[in-house]
């Protein structure tokens, strides 16, 4: 078998496109375009090239963004101000605060200073206990774009047998709730997992999340499994170069699953769509409007 490849930059765009033929209604009914807050510390260049290219992302999609920058050594209590302040203006739907923050200020304390319903990246206690219950809320934008691709690639998720391969706040803890709200069968693995083959082998779905480059090997797939691969780690080979791998070791995989997705260019463009997608819904929610229909 050769799988097919999940293109996620072609879903991305489209997800896009779908946000951006849905602001001009929001627009007319609010008199202003939905407004995201980007807040960016210090001077990590991974951070800069996501947070110019959420930028960007925002400005196709009709949307208005609005990028405060602070130096590295921002006092703690400067940047929950300005939290408080975002909070505060109503012209702000959605407020995301680039991650990592340097050493002196405590991240979760950042985070949960957020206004939940303005929370865009879903990693308020709050969001999560609402996907945990149930109840609308902002759910984390890569396992949201993940799910999507699984529900394009297999369809019906009823009764699945899903694997999530780490259990992280941002992606493998809601990728699992948003599964068993699919009403797929969840096993969530992690680094205590005994017997990962095992698991991996009787899954008809695998999501891995790992953060470790090719763990998750061809030869311990369920034949015709669908393959979600969040992970993003950048290797060295021999010659000195650098590439880009995934959590699943790919070669091997594409030989024995149904469907996969690449890296790049699978799971990373839609987490950035969702992002718009999250802020479109909190501009909605906030202003009392209806969700749009297949966003
Ligand atoms: P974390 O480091 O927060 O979590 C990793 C998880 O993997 C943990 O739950 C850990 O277990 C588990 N784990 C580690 N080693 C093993 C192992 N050998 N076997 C099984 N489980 C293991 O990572 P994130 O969730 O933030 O990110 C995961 C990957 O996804 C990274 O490569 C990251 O770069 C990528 N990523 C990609 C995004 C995208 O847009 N494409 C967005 C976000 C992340 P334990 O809890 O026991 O420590």
């Amino acid at each position: 078998m050769t799988a097919t490849l999940i293109d996620g930059k072609a879903h991305a765009a489209a997800l896009v496109e779908r946000v951006r033929a849905a602001v001009p209604a929001f627009a007319a009914a609010r008199g202003r375009a939905p407004g995201l807050a980007v807040v960016l510390v210090g001077d990590n260049p991974a951070s800069h090239v996501y947070v110019k290219n959420k930028l960007a992302r925002t400005a196709t999609a009709g949307m208005r963004s609005i990028e405060h920058r602070l130096p590295a050594d921002v006092p703690e209590t400067d940047l929950l101000a300005l939290v408080v302040a975002l909070n505060a203006d109503d012209a702000v739907d959605g407020i995301l605060v680039q991650l990592p923050l340097p050493g002196q200020i405590d991240e979760a304390k950042v985070l949960v200073a957020i206004d939940p319903d303005k929370d865009v990246d879903g990693f308020h206690p709050v969001n999560a206990g609402r996907l945990a219950t149930g109840l609308p809320g902002l759910v984390p934008c890569t396992p949201t774009g993940c799910l999507m691709l699984l529900k394009d690639a297999c369809g019906d998720l009823s009764g699945a047998e899903a694997l999530v391969v780490g259990r992280s706040n941002i992606v493998g803890k809601p990728m699992a709730a948003l599964l068993t709200a699919a009403s797929a069968t969840v096993t969530i693995a992690h680094s205590r997992t005994r017997d990962l083959a095992g698991h991996v082998a009787r899954a008809d779905i695998v999501v891995a999340a790992v953060g470790v480059p090719e763990l998750v090997r061809g030869s311990w797939l369920k034949p015709g499994a669908v393959v979600i691969d969040v992970g993003m780690n950048r290797i060295t080979r021999d010659d000195g170069t650098t590439k880009l791998v995934g959590d699943v070791n790919f070669n091997e995989a594409v030989a024995v699953a149904r469907a996969i997705t690449p890296v790049p260019g699978g799971v990373g463009p839609m987490t950035i769509a969702c992002l718009l997608r999250n802020t479109l819904t909190a501009a909605l929610l906030r202003a009392g409007l209806p969700a749009v229909v297949g966003l």
